[in-house]
Parts: structure tokens; C-alpha cells; sequence
């Protein structure tokens, strides 16, 4: 059987990405939690920030050695770097087998991999059975490649079988035991119109395209079924969501969820502050049991000429008008936020802006960057005359004043009985978990609790969780 390690790196549409693939991949092979293990390894790169990049390629060249030991280990990247950085990819690493874009389809990628992991099994085979006279045709890639892949001519993606070792028996493979999932990240929609003139996602998952909500739901069905206990949708901007059947929207899908049965709730990621309406709200607080208590939207700056310069096409004021709708509609929402720091052209008044902001809305938790310059992108061209170490203090000052925030509003929990999804055991041996505002919970409990739903009464809170006790009571 052949092992496959995934790492992904970046968001929630990477996540869900590679989630649908180890499931289906899962039948297939064996999914293993260390690369040393693993015959075949897909990472899933990200390109939001030059230091994610960085990441990906010092990984990339570590995977050289594994493959001195493993001359038959397969490596190949895919995702938001893979669809703009192929020829790079190809031409720094030798040991890279395949390298697959986000704008791909994703189904293609399924089907190749399906091929390239039997094909694969039969080397491991020859391999094992003679690791000293493992033909030198097998020892290195490209050598492999050029056996046994036939390319299509048209572009570089090996999107054809191995055809030539004719090994095409389909062996059923062992079940994997795959580690039960309470959580599961659905992909609505992938791409994005907005062009942020910040953002390389237009460029890397290319044009806005929705799924078609018939499919979604199934996907969710499946899930709840398989055990799942919390649903994530996914998109670039969920709320511009529109269905290519019937043309229904981000509202009438969630609407839909709402209406599947099991015990399991629903969150959404991202949202765009410019497609938010009150009646998005108003129909998560009608369905309160399935829609988790917890807003993400991305502010990235407090001030209106930043607003205007990175194209967010919405001002202030209209976010904080969001922000007292979802107040009035759902008073126990939190909100979490985005902010970039150092923009150019942030004068140290823009700055103190957004600053302004963050004490008037008390977000409850924020991620917050400096200003990371892609390439491609509308501002990698602005003058920018503000230095890197100004930028860091300023993020380290707003970092350290959100975070009092959220001890803040941490403490407030105290007292009250929070439902929770039990994730995992720390290596302290308490068990963890999130509340429905998303909100990390530590607590003791035995391990049955794990992937169920428990009361905690809320005993104590700082910065980053709350520490809670069971509330015994069947849910
Ligand atoms: S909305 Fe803006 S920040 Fe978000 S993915 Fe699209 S371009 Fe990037």
C-alpha cells in the first residue's frame, strides 16, 4: 500500500481542498501524519504572503534528501503557488514530480492522482523486491517521467496515466481506518472578482465560480452522515455566492443547510463586507441551533484612503454599519477580523484610524499582518515610504492592544454555560474545544467526549481561551 502525506499550507479553501482529496484518496492508499513515512507527498502551497512562499520552497528543498533514500518517492505541489510558479517550481527542483494550479480542475488532479497512486504502488513493489538493482530508469524523476507518463503536449501537466508499465489492475486497497472527522471545510465557490489591489487570489484561483448548490448539499448530507459535527463553508467571498442552476444565492443556500437534519452547525468563511446585508443575519438568527455565533469580516483598515487604495469598495461607515446589524440581530455574535498594517501609503494618522476602530467594534480575536508586496498585484507598483521597522511597531502596538480586547471580552464569558465541540486531548491530558463563537475551551473530561457536543460552565478566561467545567447533561 502506498503512503501519502498531505501538507497544506494557508486557508480554509486550501484546507477544504485537500480535505476532499485525502478523502478520496483515502480508499486508495494510506494517509500518514509524517513525510518520512510517505511515498507519495502533495503539499498545498499558498501565495497570500511572500513568507508563506518562502516556506513552501525551504520545504521543497528538505524533500530532496527523503528522496535520496526513497528513489521512488513521488512529490508534487499544488494549489495557489502551483498556478504561478510551475516553471520555477520544475526547473529549482528536480525531485518534483507534478506541479497542479488552484485554477485547475480539481476533479482532473483527482483522477490523475488516483493513477499516479497505483502506478506507484507497482514501483514500491519493484523497489522492496530489489532495493540494490531498482533500475536506475526508476532512482531518479524525470527518468521516471519520461518512461512512463505520456504528456499530452499541451501544456506541462502529466494529465495522462502511466500507461507504459501496463499495470492497470485495480487493486482494492485495504480501508484506512480513516481518523473519524468532526469537522469538515465545504468549498461553495473558489476564485474571486474583487482584485484587492493587495491580493494574488485573482491571479492564483483566478475568476469567481460557484458550485452548484445541489452538489453542496449533497456534500454536506455526506458529511453530517459520516459523523461530521461541524460544517464549514467555504469560499473566497461566500456572500457573493450564486448558484449556476438557478441563479439562488449565498442566503437560499444557507437557508437550505439549515433545513438538513442532524445534529451539526454551520459556519461560513469569508465574507466580503461589501455583499453583507441584514437579512443574512436575520436568517442565521432564525435558525440559531445551525448557524454557529461567529462573524469573520475582513476590515483590513480603519481608514477610507487605505479602504479606497487597496479597492475594498466599501467604507467605514458601512462596516460599522454591519457591525450594529449584527449587534441588534445577533447580540452573542463574535466578530473576528482581518487587518493589514503598512499598507502604502498608511500615514501614521490612517494608521491611528483603524486603531480607532478596533476599540469601537471590540473584535474578539484579529489577524493581523504588515503588508506583504505580490507580485502581479495592483499595489506591488505603489510608492511606499514607509519603513519596515515602523510598520512592525505599529503592528506590534495593535497586536498588543487586540489582545487585551480579547481577554476582555474573554472574561465576559465567565459565569455563563457555553456549548462546545470537543476536538482533540491537549498534551497537558485536558480536552479542548471551540463554543459556537469560536472560542478556544479547555476542560477535564474523558475521551469518549471527543467529537461531541458538551455544556461547560465558564470558570476562568484569558486572552486566547477559556477554561471551563462539564455541565453533565446528555445532548
Ligand atoms: S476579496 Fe479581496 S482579499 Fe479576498 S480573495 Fe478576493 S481579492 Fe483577495
Amino acid at each position: 500500500m502506498v503512503n501519502i502525506f498531505f501538507k497544506t499550507y494557508g486557508c480554509q479553501a486550501n484546507v477544504a481542498d485537500s480535505t476532499f482529496l485525502i478523502s478520496y484518496l483515502s480508499n486508495r492508499g494510506r494517509v500518514v501524519s509524517c513525510e518520512n513515512e510517505a511515498d507519495f507527498i502533495i503539499i498545498n502551497s499558498c501565495a497570500i504572503r511572500e513568507k508563506a512562499e518562502q516556506k513552501l520552497f525551504s520545504y521543497l528543498g528538505k524533500l530532496a534528501l527523503l528522496k535520496e533514500d526513497k528513489p521512488y518517492l513521488r512529490v508534487g505541489v499544488i494549489g495557489c503557488v502551483a498556478s504561478y510558479r510551475k516553471r520555477d517550481i520544475f526547473e529549482k527542483f528536480d525531485h518534483v514530480n507534478f506541479v497542479f494550479g488552484a485554477k485547475e480542475d480539481i476533479n482532473v488532479l483527482r483522477s490523475y492522482l488516483a493513477n499516479a497512486l497505483e502506478e506507484l504502488e507497482t514501483i514500491k513493489k519493484i523497489y522492496y523486491n530489489d532495493p540494490i538493482n531498482f533500475p536506475i530508469k526508476f532512482r531518479r524523476d524525470r527518468d521516471i517521467e519520461k518512461i512512463v507518463v505520456e504528456r499530452c503536449g499541451g501544456c506541462d501537466f502529466e494529465c495522462h496515466s502511466f500507461l507504459q508499465l501496463g499495470q492497470k489492475k485495480l487493486n482494492k486497497l485495504e480501508e484506512t481506518g480513516r481518523k473519524k472527522l468532526k469537522r469538515a471545510f465545504v468549498n461553495i465557490m473558489t476564485g474571486c472578482n474583487n482584485y484587492c489591489s493587495y491580493c494574488i487570489v485573482p491571479f492564483t484561483r483566478g475568476r469567481e465560480v460557484s458550485y452548484k448548490m445541489k452538489q453542496i448539499l449533497e456534500h454536506v448530507k455526506g458529511e453530517v452522515k459520516g459523523g461530521v459535527k461541524e460544517i464549514t463553508l467555504v469560499g473566497q467571498n461566500v456572500n457573493s455566492y450564486s448558484d449556476p442552476d438557478s441563479g439562488a444565492k449565498f442566503i437560499a443556500l444557507l437557508r437550505e443547510v439549515a433545513k438538513i437534519e442532524g445534529n451539526f452547525w454551520v459556519r461560513y468563511i469569508s465574507s466580503h463586507p461589501k455583499d453583507m446585508t441584514k437579512n443574512l443575519f436575520e436568517v442565521m438568527a432564525e435558525n440559531k441551533d445551525r448557524f454557529c455565533r461567529h462573524l469573520h469580516l475582513p476590515l483590513q483598515s480603519g481608514s477610507d484612503k487605505i479602504l479606497k487604495a487597496m479597492n475594498r469598495v466599501y467604507s467605514v461607515e458601512h462596516y460599522l454599519k454591519i457591525v450594529d446589524w449584527i449587534r441588534e440581530v445577533l447580540p452573542d455574535a463574535t466578530i473576528t477580523s482581518d487587518i493589514i498594517v503598512g499598507f502604502p501609503g498608511e500615514t501614521e494618522e490612517d494608521y491611528q484610524m483603524t486603531r480607532k476602530i478596533i476599540e469601537k467594534v471590540r473584535f474578539d480575536l484579529i489577524y493581523s499582518f504588515v503588508y506583504s508586496k505580490r507580485k502581479y498585484t495592483t499595489a506591488f507598483n505603489y510608492p511606499d515610504d514607509c519603513k519596515q521597522e515602523e510598520k512592525l511597531s505599529r503592528l506590534y502596538a495593535l497586536q498588543e492592544r487586540a489582545k487585551e480586547i480579547s481577554a476582555e471580552n474573554n472574561s465576559k464569558h465567565i459565569g455563563s454555560v457555553q456549548r462546545v465541540l470537543v476536538e482533540d486531548r491537549l498534551k497537558n491530558g485536558r480536552l479542548w474545544g471551540r463554543t459556537s463563537g469560536n472560542v478556544l475551551v479547555h476542560f477535564d473530561g474523558r475521551d469518549e467526549k471527543t467529537g461531541t457536543f458538551v455544556d461547560l460552565k465558564i470558570g476562568k478566561a484569558d486572552r486566547v481561551k477559556l477554561e471551563g467545567v462539564l455541565v453533565e447533561k446528555e445532548i
